[in-house]
């Protein structure tokens, strides 16, 4: 190693390798995102994310950046209706959401709910963004693969899209390469052979706009100032509201097999026609961006050798599906986890050149394996009560203090 402060690339400019990025920057350590995407605005980032206290949050403070996530954030976007399919409400916590801020306008003390605020995901990665220096993140630079160099425990970038003209400075060497690049990481080969598997639920996620939403109150008063869930058998619908005053629905079907847009037909597909009308009418006024989105996770406790400079973090590590809503903040828990091991490798100075940077990184690598474990195999179980017939009384039983299923 040339210094004894690692010089670091992170593959991904998504929540999870920006939030490494702002704790490592926080830390007083440089670093450099390398994301395919030509800039932060190229395509609709996606809806809205719950970030918990006790994982997500603390991520964000390790970054100093937890008040102006409590700015951006909707505690009221908390609040959910669980619905079963004939229109019975069982669980509605919007009116205690309207007391809770009428207290808080009255100077009483915030009821912090479940302590688990929304945030839209353009929201969170804004923030995260605006903490960093500019050069940091070099937008448009795609990694086409990694390759060792002979004799070292440093790693070469190759980019997608190459100018064979010029030597490329960004190339490297590094000493860590992080991969934060989702589902489809190109960085996870290099370290194990395993594949994300469809996990036989396919999402068809569409969109109301502000203005449409505005001129459907009902459909308002259906989703709540949050989200409304219901389930059936093989069958969960999700609306959300965001920030702007859009929602956007997630209506899902267990099917064991991928299905393609040729065979959509909103209704049939998604068991519609058997849902009461009013929760019919409300998917069914959502028609903006309509994306089918097949569902992929890596197998429960995934895990794989060490190898020195190289690891993965957030989905590249542990893709799991959304039924525990925890993807996002398993993510940022990898992200502060391994932005400590590295702020302390730096701050130390020791003489532990390769071997103790290798060291840190199976530290991390230990301690993540379990976390996602636990989190992975939450949400293997919730989607087995999610997609049965009772799903919503199941739902209701946890959300209101009951055990989680094992
Ligand atoms: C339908 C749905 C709903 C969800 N809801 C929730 C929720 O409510 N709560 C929650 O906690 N989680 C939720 N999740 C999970 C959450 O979205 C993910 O866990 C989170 O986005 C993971 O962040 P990430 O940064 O690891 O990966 P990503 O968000 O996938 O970001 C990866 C980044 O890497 C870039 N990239 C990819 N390949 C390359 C390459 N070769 N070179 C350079 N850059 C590359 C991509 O362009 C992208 O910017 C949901 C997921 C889905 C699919």
């Amino acid at each position: 190693m040339s210094t004894s402060t690692p010089k670091i690339a992170i593959i991904g400019a998504g929540p999870v390798g920006l939030m490494l990025a702002a704790i490592l920057h926080h830390r007083g350590t440089k670093c450099t995102i390398f994301e395919r995407e030509t800039s932060a605005t190229v395509r609709a980032q996606g809806g809205t994310l719950d970030i918990h206290a006790e994982t997500g949050q603390r991520a964000i403070a390790a970054a100093g950046l937890l008040t102006a996530f409590k700015k951006l954030s909707r505690p009221e976007g908390e609040a959910t209706r669980v619905v079963k399919k004939d229109g019975t409400v069982l669980l509605d916590e919007n009116e205690q959401q309207q007391q809770d801020s009428k207290d808080l306008q009255n100077g009483q003390e915030e009821e912090d709910g479940r302590g688990r605020p929304e945030i839209d995901r353009k929201d969170l990665k804004d923030l995260l963004i605006a903490a960093l220096p500019e050069s940091t993140i070099r937008w448009g630079k795609g990694i086409s693969s990694v390759k060792s160099v002979p004799g070292t425990q440093r790693w070469m970038l190759e980019f997608m899209e190459r100018d064979s003209n010029t030597e490329d400075s960004d190339s490297g060497p590094y000493d860590l390469v992080l991969g934060a690049d989702g589902a489809w990481s190109r960085i996870r080969p290099l370290l194990t052979d395993v594949r994300p598997l469809y996990s036989g639920v396919t999402a068809l996620d569409v969109w109301i706009l502000p203005e449409q939403l505005a001129a459907r109150p009902e459909v308002s008063a259906f989703i709540g100032e949050g989200s409304c869930m219901m389930f059936s058998e093989d069958r969960f619908l999700s609306l959300q509201r965001h920030s702007d005053g859009s929602a956007r629905a997630y209506a899902m079907v267990r099917t064991n097999r991928e299905i393609g847009m040729e065979v959509l037909d909103a209704n049939a597909l998604l068991g519609l026609e058997d849902n009461e009308e009013e929760a019919r009418d409300a998917v069914l006024a959502m028609t903006e961006q309509p994306t089918l989105r097949p569902l992929y996770m890596l197998p429960v406790g995934h895990r794989w050798e060490p190898r020195p400079g190289l690891s993965l973090l957030g989905d590249a590590a542990h893709v799991m599906t959304p039924f525990a809503g925890v993807g996002v903040n398993v993510g940022m828990m990898d992200a502060l986890e391994l932005a400590e091991g590295i702020a302390a490798y730096v701050e130390q100075q020791e003489e532990k050149g390769e071997e103790g940077l290798a060291q840190m990184l199976r530290k991390y690598e230990e301690g993540m394996f379990e976390r996602s474990r636990k989190d992975a195999a939450l949400t293997a179980s919730m989607m087995e009560i999610e997609f049965c017939e009772d799903g919503a009384e199941k739902v209701v039983e946890v959300m209101t203090g009951g055990e989680p299923p094992a």
